[in-house]
């Protein structure tokens, strides 16, 4: 496996919020984590990108542990999360945000040839290139925020809630776009509250239950699975 998760356990003082928590993402997958509300989804994924130290358990990247290292030193090994909510800088334009996102990357001279590529996956960013990003709309910082990620040419996506308060238009699109980035080679791992969305998109899935992983399985499977149904898709 690419991704190794291995009984994680992290606290928030006396707030237990991972008790265990163990999953694989291999090469080329989309893996959603599902779950409601305060299940641990996030704070899997802010452990996973080192900036959660978790109390005990281990991360594995192509076989390096990772537990340890600080989170750009994770970034350079080719994993990069996007945040939940719009985490855009947003007193700079979209091009200094896409900029900020090469930042850590030494081959500085292919870094224009990425920010065309970025635009030609969301031309809006294109015509929105010198506009302060906290003027965007919440799709368009969601977008944002998933091109400056791409900016660091990861291997592996980590990806919070990219749902979060767009309208389903929004959603249905930026999800095409998560699955065309994954069909051009980056490895997904996807967080969400939207169960529905994430299981139509992903290879394989795990719900988390209060700090526990409770199921997991092919994404097809979870979304025939009458529990799942029940608790989260609404069925
Ligand atoms: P959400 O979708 O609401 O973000 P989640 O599944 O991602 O939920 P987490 O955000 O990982 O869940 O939260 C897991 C638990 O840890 C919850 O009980 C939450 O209240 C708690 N928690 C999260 N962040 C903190 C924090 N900074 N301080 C204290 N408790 C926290």
């Amino acid at each position: 496996m690419l991704l190794e998760v291995n009984d994680l356990h992290v606290s928030y003082g006396a707030i237990r919020a991972l008790k265990g928590v163990s999953c694989q993402v291999g090469e080329g997958e989309i893996v959603a984590l599902i779950g409601a509300n305060g299940a641990g989804k996030t704070t899997t994924l802010r452990t996973i990108s080192g900036l959660i130290r978790p109390q005990s358990g281990s991360i594995t990247y192509k076989g390096i542990a990772i537990t340890k290292m600080p989170p750009h030193e994770i970034v350079g090994l080719g994993l990069c999360q996007v945040p939940e909510g719009r985490r855009v800088f947003t007193r700079m334009t979209v091009m200094e945000n896409l900029e900020m996102g090469a930042y850590i990357r030494k081959d500085k001279s292919s870094v224009k040839e990425d920010i065309k590529k970025v635009f030609q996956r969301f031309p809006r960013l294109e015509e929105r290139k010198d506009q302060l990003s906290g003027t965007l709309s919440g799709g368009e910082q969601q977008m944002l925020a998933m091109g400056r990620a791409l900016m660091s040419r990861p291997n592996v996506l980590l990806m919070d809630e990219p749902s979060m308060g767009l309208a389903p238009m929004l959603v249905q699109e930026i999800f095409a776009i998560i699955k065309e980035i994954n069909e051009t080679g980056t490895t997904i791992l996807l967080v969400e509250q939207n169960a529905h969305m994430a299981l139509s998109i992903a290879h394989r899935a795990y719900v988390l239950e209060t700090g526990e992983v409770v199921l997991v399985g092919p994404a097809k499977d979870l979304a025939n699975n009458p529990e799942v149904q029940k608790a989260y898709l609404g069925e």
